[in-house]
């Protein structure tokens, strides 16, 4: 399977949202519903993480896919082009320090 854009990815799943009915436009779609929709497959994937269901039917690699759809669904409908946004963000975060003493995360295991 050849690599695609994020914006190629975008119209792929606009196309199936066209064909399924899920809305194309800001004003056919409700932007909380969606966004309650990409937490639902965010649960779903840690479930599936939970359970040790990686790359199985309703496992996590699966679920992240789902989530990643459902957010490229909805920024299709609102006209946002993610690409960009995420690389002023990583660009933003390179020198970006945090202050880990200050947080209580576990993410120097
Ligand atoms: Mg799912």
């Amino acid at each position: 399977m050849k690599s695609l854009t994020l914006k190629q990815l975008t119209e792929l799943v606009m196309e199936q949202a066209k064909a399924k009915g899920f809305g194309t436009k800001a004003d056919e779609i409700s932007v909380a519903e969606k966004i309650a929709l990409i937490h639902s497959e965010i649960s779903e994937a840690f479930e599936a993480y939970r359970h040790k269901n990686m790359t199985g039917k309703d496992g996590f690699e699966e679920e992240l896919g789902d989530a990643v759809q459902r957010i490229l669904h909805l920024c299709g409908a609102l006209g946002i082009d993610l690409e960009p946004v995420i690389l002023k963000k990583l660009d933003y975060n390179k020198d970006r320090v945090w202050e880990w003493s200050k947080l209580n995360e576990d993410h120097q295991r």
